[in-house]
Order: C-alpha cells, then sequence, then structure tokens
C-alpha cells in the first residue's frame, strides 16, 4: 500500500474571518463509521464511504481551484512500540506550513492551532480504529513495510475570480494510511531538463503549484524506467537540487555526507534536517552546499532520498546525459541504512526519543 485516497472520518476544517481576525475552527465528522465495521463492507460500498470523505465543501471556484494557488504539509502519526501514538515532529511542519503561507501573502496560520488541531485529529480517529496498531513484525525490516498516518494539512483559498491572494484561506487536516511509498524494486534515478523551481520563485514553500513539474518529470521519468527524477538548478543547469517530491544525499569517496544546501528553491524538508543531525550526532562529516552533478558522476558512492513519505530511500543509480552511475552494486548504501535504523527506530518507539522529537497523541 503506497499512497491512497482511503479518507479518515474526522477531519479538521478552519477558515480565518478577516472581519474578526479570528480563526474560526470546526470538526468535520463526515461519518463515524469504525475501521473495523468499514473492513467488512462490500469493496463497493466502502469506496462509496470514501468518496463521500472527500467531498466536504470547499469552493468550486477558488485562488487554489483555478491557478493552483495553495500549500500543504505532509506529516506522519505513528504507533509506537509502547502502545502509544506520536506525531513525528509536528512543531516543525507547523512552523514551515506557517512561512508558507506567509509566502503566498495570506493570513498564517499559528504553530501552536497547527500542532493542537493535529493532535486532537488525530486522537478523534484512533478513536474509530483508524490508527494501524503497532505489529512486531514491522521491526524484522526496520520498518520499511511499517503502516503509519498519513496526515495532509493543506490550505484552500477562499471562493475567488480572477489572480489574487486569499484573504479569507481555509485549514483543513485530513489523512489516510500510508506504508512503503516508493514502489520496491527499481530504485533508479535520472537527471531531467525541466525546472523544478526558480531563483526568487516558490521553491521554498510546499506550494501547490510546484508540484505540477515534479509530476511531469516523475512520469518522464518512469516512462523512461526510473523510479525517481533529479532536478539541477535553472540558472547553471549543473547543481544538483532535489527529487520530485524528496530532498537528496550523496556519500562521497572520504565518507563526508553531502546534500545542497538550502535556499529559495529548494524545499526545506523535515527529514533533511533529523538526518543532518542524526548523522552528525552518529560521527558523520555533513555538508550542505552545491554539488555539481559532474562531482555526482565521478565521485559519488552512495545516494539516497529523504522524505516524510520516501523515509530514507536508497537510490541504486543516478543517470544523466546517458551516462549511469551506480552506487554500491546498486544495493542499499550503508550510510543510508544506518540513519533509516535510527530515523525509524525513533519514530516507533523502539530507540529512545532522545530529541523530543515525537508529539504524544496518547
Ligand atoms: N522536497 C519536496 C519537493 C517535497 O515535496 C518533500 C516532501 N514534503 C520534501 C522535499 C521532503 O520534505 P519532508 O522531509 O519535510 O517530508
Amino acid at each position: 500500500m503506497a499512497f491512497n485516497l482511503d479518507m479518515y472520518p474526522v477531519i479538521y476544517f478552519a477558515q480565518y474571518n478577516s472581519a474578526k481576525k479570528t480563526w474560526e475552527e470546526k470538526w468535520i465528522e463526515v461519518d463515524n463509521i469504525p475501521y473495523d465495521e468499514l473492513m467488512k463492507m462490500s469493496e463497493e460500498d466502502r469506496a462509496a464511504v470514501y468518496a463521500k470523505r472527500n467531498q466536504f465543501g470547499l469552493p468550486c471556484v477558488s485562488y487554489t481551484s483555478q491557478y493552483g494557488y495553495g500549500c500543504f504539509e505532509g506529516m506522519k502519526a505513528f504507533s509506537t512500540k509502547d502502545g502509544g501514538i506520536s506525531i513525528f515532529r509536528p512543531d516543525c511542519n507547523g512552523e514551515r506550513f506557517y512561512n508558507s503561507m506567509k509566502g503566498l501573502k495570506c493570513e498564517p496560520f499559528p504553530v501552536d492551532m497547527y500542532v493542537k488541531a493535529s493532535v486532537e485529529f488525530v486522537r478523534r480517529n484512533a478513536e474509530l480504529g483508524y490508527v494501524p496498531a503497532y505489529d512486531p513484525e514491522w521491526e524484522k525490516d526496520n520498518y520499511a513495510t511499517a503502516s503509519s498516518v498519513y496526515m495532509r494539512p493543506f490550505m484552500n483559498s477562499e471562493g475567488a475570480i480572477g489572480v489574487g491572494c486569499a484573504k479569507e484561506p481555509y485549514v483543513i487536516i485530513c489523512a489516510t494510511t500510508v506504508s512503503t511509498y516508493f514502489k520496491g524494486g527499481n530504485t533508479k534515478a535520472t537527471t531531467t531538463n525541466r525546472i523544478r523551481a526558480t531563483p526568487h520563485g516558490t521553491g521554498w514553500i510546499k506550494a501547490a503549484s510546484n508540484y505540477v513539474i515534479s509530476a511531469l518529470a516523475k512520469k518522464e521519468a518512469e516512462e523512461a524506467g526510473f523510479m525517481e527524477v533529479v532536478f539541477l538548478d535553472a540558472d547553471d543547469h549543473k547543481y544538483v537540487q532535489e527529487g520530485s517530491s524528496c530532498n537528496i544525499f550523496f556519500v562521497m569517496q572520504d565518507g563526508t555526507l553531502v546534500t545542497p544546501e538550502l535556499g529559495d528553491t529548494i524545499l526545506p524538508g523535515i527529514t533533511r534536517r533529523s538526518v543532518i543531525q542524526l548523522a552528525k550526532e552518529n560521527g558523520y562529516k555533513v555538508e550542505e552546499r552545491k554539488i555539481d552533478i559532474a562531482e555526482v558522476m565521478s565521485s559519488a558512492i552512495e545516494c539516497f532520498v529523504t522524505g516524510t513519505a520516501a523515509g530514507i530511500t536508497p537510490i541504486e543509480s543516478v543517470t544523466h546525459e546517458g551516462k549511469e552511475r551506480v552506487f554500491n552494486d546498486r544495493k542499499p548504501g550503508p550510510v543510508g541504512a544506518k540513519l533509516q535504523q535510527i530515523l525509524k527506530g525513533g519514530q516507533y518507539g523502539s530507540i529512545a526519543d532522545s530529541h523530543n522529537w515525537n508529539k504524544k497523541v496518547k
């Protein structure tokens, strides 16, 4: 099971009231069908329930539906080994969401409201049985195939026509269940001529519109037999940026872990930030700097991509201008594997959460 649209029944819904200068919040319980009962239904009936949960009344014509003006987050909640449920670093996602909305010149959603609503959101859906229970089997492959709750907070503009910025944005939190994001087997990546983000643009914002280029480039890569695409910079078309929905890391011959430095064309990933910290704490030298694709093709010995959905996914090779650079005999490299073990172990609670990254729901 990768991403799907098996929507959860309880949805958080807020809208900014510009006259009163307040956020008006409500909880929408589209239905209260417990998860176990839903699973007993026929496939057709279940599909109808899921479809209904995905139709809860946003305006048909809005800056979002017409111009791709919007932003969103991706965040995970985990069942932990001790029987609890936690959300991974919701304060960081809340902060990025705040910055995204500010970057889109609309009223930013306060971080404390974001965290509070997220916790309550998971609690309410958990009550109806929608948080996959912890399974010790997950430990066998280091949680590579474990399930979790994929939360999708997003901003949508009010009903509007004519190019403009939202004045009364909605903030919605919904969720589905997710396990491995990339379908196993092929983990080849290729560079693309397409440009994801330009300087002074919206690449640093988790803006809906950014993902059109990503989708096109990823489709082209898949059609050519690759799993993922690697974007290069807009000015020189030689510096590595990131993947379609993930940041990218390389291990160089001297063991240094290198990732492109942040700027206004790269999304500041929460996983990226966590991986850098964990790597430093575990004795790796980490550099955030410009990486010429020529350096990757001549000197990188390992590569992996990071993201909430992707976790830490090893990349077997990068192809650029017809040449393929193979990493670690196409097998997952040791640095990514070690960091994955630490990151996932902390998220699922098999390793102590020494950074206090897990926000407890229960
Ligand atoms: N870059 C892009 C373009 C993304 O969509 C994502 C996924 N949110 C990431 C990087 C990774 O960010 P995070 O680790 O916060 O999920």
